[in-house]
């Protein structure tokens, strides 16, 4: 063997586990397994997880915070006027060396997946030719899943359809839309089904920005249902955001959940911009904005947290932290059961991989030694203490490492160390 993992626990609650890799792919997971290894690693009884997947983020806008100016409002609305003043300044080495510095921070947290939306409302399509070069260099070490992005509205902006079209043909693999940014209700509708339609042709998975909004009557969710269950596109159609459902009347949504989990439609949450980005049109009370998480887990619909944004127009914090966005998931759907805390972990783990499709995922015999042994025992502890990556592995490579946390006290009488993990 290359590699023995000892004493390690999962997250699906094995403890005292040892993972042995060789050839860059797991070979045996099992207690105390009776192997000779090149390597030994001591988890010393840490959870050892699959790699953080984030479903949903922004490339080609992130680590752009600033240029050429701060969203004043804070709002979505001026987060969009503000990238459309950005995007013909681009160029595309820029582009190249923020995404590029994004996928170093994705590394050292442990996160080796992407799926990143890309704007083609630039007739240039100099960001997907950009993320394009991204994905090429990336590939050995992250996984990088690319999103054709019509940020400006498929129909409302000149030649998105187009432009859109053009981006699947150089290699972009999935579907984008945003409904609730057309001109109308009706055309958002009409995007929905010439975008469905398209995807289904070209036996591609479909993304949409949908109804990232607080008004209730934002119901195109419905027709991306309608549309995916017509064209049998189960399990290949996802709505990002859903952010109108928060608002919804509940009697529609009790008719809405059983269609979505009849079409296969898979769910994204951003909390972290969900959060700060709705509900700007209020007063008090102040609605929160996310979608439901929790009804849509329980109506047998897959739910991943993105992280959307990191540094950009739209939000000025964030290091691709995916226990960040764990954590507040967790906070903003009030998912604070054990059960829906271990929810809210696999919501960065193994549902974005599922929605994203991606093989080999997973810490068994025949998967790819892709793993994150996080300082922490357990999923709830490592979504608490926003665990550290202790090392991060890609194909049996050690990608990444970092010190355990640990604070130096210098009081009387009390321990010279202290760290945040019960009877430690
Ligand atoms: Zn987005």
């Amino acid at each position: 063997m290359d590699v023995v993992i000892r004493n390690a626990n999962l997250a699906d609650g094995q403890q005292g586990v040892d993972i042995a890799i060789e050839h860059g792919r797991i070979a045996a997971v099992g207690p105390r397994l009776p192997l000779q290894a090149a390597r030994e690693i001591d988890a010393g009884g840490d959870l050892v997880s699959p790699p953080f997947v984030d479903a949903h983020f922004h490339l080609d806008a992130t680590l752009s915070y600033g240029l050429p100016r701060v969203n004043a409002s804070g709002t979505l609305l001026e987060g969009i006027a503000l990238w459309g003043e950005l995007k013909p300044q681009l160029t595309q080495q820029a582009l190249i060396d923020r995404a590029l510095q994004y996928c170093d921070w994705a590394v050292a947290r442990g996160l080796l997946a992407i799926r990143s939306h890309v704007d083609v409302c630039d007739d240039r399509l100099l960001a997907v030719e950009a993320l394009l070069e991204v994905k090429r260099r990336v590939a050995p070490y992250l996984d990088l899943q690319l999103v054709a992005f019509p940020q400006d509205g498929v129909l409302r902006a000149p030649h998105a359809l187009i432009n859109l079209k053009r981006a699947i043909a150089m290699g972009v693999e999935v579907v984008g839309g945003i409904p609730h940014f057309e001109r109308t209700m009706a055309e958002g509708a009409e995007s929905v089904r010439i975008l469905c339609e398209f995807a289904a042709d070209q036996g591609l998975m479909v993304d949409m920005h949908c109804d990232e909004s607080d008004d209730p009557m934002s119901r195109h969710i419905e027709t991306l249902a309608c549309h995916s269950n017509r064209l049998g596109l189960h399990g290949r159609v996802t709505g990002s955001h859903l952010t109108s459902m928060h608002s919804m009347d509940n009697y529609y949504v009790s008719k809405l959940l059983p269609l979505m989990r009849e079409a296969g439609v898979n769910a994204i949450a951003n909390p972290l911009i969900n959060i700060t980005l709705q509900g700007r049109h209020d007063s008090y009370p102040k609605r929160r904005g996310m979608t439901r998480v929790p009804e849509l887990l329980a109506a047998g619909i897959p739910v991943a947290f993105g992280h959307d944004c990191v540094m950009d127009p739209w939000y000025s914090l964030g290091s691709g932290d995916m226990l960040e966005v764990a954590h507040m998931g967790l906070h903003v759907a009030q998912m604070t059961g054990q059960q829906a805390m271990r929810d809210c972990f696999r919501a960065v783990t193994t549902t974005p991989a599922a929605i994203l499709g991606l093989r080999g995922y997973g810490i068994a015999p025949g998967c790819h030694a892709d793993l994150v042994l996080l300082d922490a025992a357990d999923p709830v502890e490592a979504i608490r203490l926003r665990a550290g990556r202790r090392l991060v592995m890609r194909r049996g490579k050690i990608v990444a490492e970092s010190p355990r946390a640990q604070a130096r006290l210098h009081l009387p009488q009390r321990p010279e160390h202290v760290d945040f993990r019960l009877g430690r």
